[in-house]
């Protein structure tokens, strides 16, 4: 049987952050906002994968009003999730993500962020595809004051 997941989540930039999607850390003169390092696309992805697992949302496995989360390394808590979901006998077939953000420019970055999130998902970099798009100047992504991130995951359940 196959199962499906979506994952959504959106980070404030800040001044005096870094910039982390998927892993890659992007030079940019803003970062990204939040308890841990706000690795928006990885948390879009977790949540991709624990939907698809039926295992709830990342609030509930990684609380961001728990201290030992603060400045959490999200690939770290992605691959925490990746042994869980191989704990619970299903196998991931392929992750794919959207990027929403105006600036900068993804394009650069993308093969790096799908080979990083491929050892993460223990999956060929074939079966993870990073897409990027911007808010056309409108709403908060539009604006520049956040980036959001889109993902979907597909796993084999064999149990
Ligand atoms: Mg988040």
């Amino acid at each position: 049987m196959n199962l499906a997941g979506i994952g959504y989540d959106c980070h404030r930039l800040s001044e005096g952050r870094r910039l982390l999607l998927g892993g890659v850390e992007i030079p940019y003169e803003r970062g990204l906002d939040g308890h841990s390092d706000a690795d928006v696309l990885a948390h879009a992805v977790i949540d991709a994968l624990l939907g698809a697992a039926g295992l709830g949302d990342i609030g509930d496995h990684f609380p961001d009003t728990e201290e030992r989360w603060r400045d959490a390394d999200s690939i770290e808590l992605l691959r925490e999730v990746v042994r869980v979901i191989a704990g619970e006998g299903l196998q991931i077939v392929n992750v794919d993500c959207t990027v929403m953000m105006e600036k900068p420019k993804l394009a650069p970055h993308r093969e790096a962020i799908r080979e990083r999130l491929a050892d993460a998902l223990g999956l060929a970099p074939r079966r993870v595809n990073v897409k990027a798009t911007t808010g056309e100047q409108m709403g908060f992504i539009g604006r520049g004051e956040g980036v959001g991130a889109l993902a979907v995951a597909s796993l084999r359940d064999d149990r």
